[in-house]
């Protein structure tokens, strides 16, 4: 292995082409043998069924290398489950789960130069998607689909500690209810640009959105999940059906009980309770979490007692916790862990 020579703590969040990637293909009603590949171009038919009615889904996921040089992934099984609902959502038809396992170890393995050190805070950043490669023209589900999985090396998202961001309520709303808010679609991003371009405008980092039914209830924000912490040191979970099912969300919930000894409430979150907040922050896989300062909602400004300077206690205790379990500093759960390479 010859990992090359970037710098690890300075390269940021950008695609850089690495040297394999998967891919198979389904046509006839199964998906073909597959396999790995130096090509990173997709050529399609102009009238391909992603290019018309956008039927694709992805999901994202991330390898890191650990002090002792093995590399792992954390918990890709759950990325393998959601995919395969987006798919079935999207009358697409689902990648077999083992097999999304096994096209993430081989591109791992396949990329190992490209992987970052232990220490650097930067890590591979894992693209699986599926996308309708058949020809359509009439509304209706495309009858071929391609099943692809790339890496791009990703710097720390924050260097030097987290500091925390100032997020805008959207005039936009993310997801209908009944919609497709709880699938990982490029479709729920495409919607988001305008708006997410209006909150840079404006000089926030992100858009919060509120439920599209009513207007008084905090969803989520336009890639990432939110969570609050109250007076009690509780952690607090908005809760709906149009919220996209986080797995860093999922993980953090489980940290606050069973490391923190934090009392976790899962429950829809009125808008109007958040002056009663003592932190917030938003979670990913990108960044883990990022803590949010201040929330403003048309001039008027919600300021975090938390501060715009670090992180809450809460927030940083949680970002440190699962920041060290995926790291190997901290035992980790049972099966939250996948060795890709030993
Ligand atoms: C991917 C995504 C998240 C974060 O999910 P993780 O599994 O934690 O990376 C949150 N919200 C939306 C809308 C997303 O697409």
């Amino acid at each position: 292995m010859a990992r090359k020579d970037l710098d690890w703590e300075n390269i940021g969040f950008a695609y850089r082409k690495t040297d394999m990637r998967y891919r198979s293909n389904y046509r006839d009603g199964a998906w073909d043998e597959g396999g790995l590949t130096p090509d990173a171009d997709v050529v399609l038919n102009e009238s391909a069924g992603i290019l018309q009615y956008c039927q694709q889904v992805f999901e994202g996921l991330k390898a890191y290398t650990w002090e002792d040089g093995s590399v792992v992934c954390f918990r890709p099984d759950l990325n393998a489950e959601r995919m395969y609902h987006s798919a079935e959502w999207m009358e697409m038809p689902p990648f077999p789960k083992e097999r999304f396992l096994s096209a993430v170890d081989a591109v791992v393995r396949a990329n190992a130069d490209w992987i970052p050190p232990y220490g650097s805070g930067a890590s591979l950043y894992i693209r699986p998607y599926e996308f309708a490669s058949g020809i359509v023209i009439g509304v209706k589900p495309a009858e071929e689909y391609q099943f692809r999985t790339f890496t791009t090396p990703v710097g720390p998202y924050y260097k030097g500690g987290a500091t925390p961001i100032s997020i805008q309520v959207s005039d936009f709303d993310r997801a209908a209810p009944h919609g497709t808010g709880a699938i990982k679609a490029g479709l729920n991003y495409a919607m988001s640009l305008h708006a997410s371009v209006i909150a840079h405008q404006n000089g926030f980092s992100e858009n919060l959105y509120l439920d599209a039914a009513s207007r008084s209830y905090v969803e989520e924000t336009g890639g990432a999940n939110v969570l609050f912490v109250d007076r009690e040191r509780k952690l607090i979970v908005p809760k709906s059906s149009s919220i996209l099912p986080s797995i860093t969300r999922r993980s953090l919930v489980y940290v606050a009980e069973h490391y923190l000894h934090l009392k976790v409430e899962e429950r829809a979150v009125r808008f109007s309770e958040l002056p009663d907040f003592m932190e917030c922050g938003l979670c990913g896989t990108a960044a883990v979490i990022s803590p949010v300062g201040r929330i403003v909602d048309h001039g008027r400004e919600i300021n975090l007692p938390s501060g715009m300077e670090r992180a809450g206690e809460v927030i940083g205790e949680l970002y440190r916790t699962l920041s060290d379990i995926q790291h190997g500093r901290l035992e980790a759960p049972e099966g939250w862990i996948r060795r890709v390479i030993e």
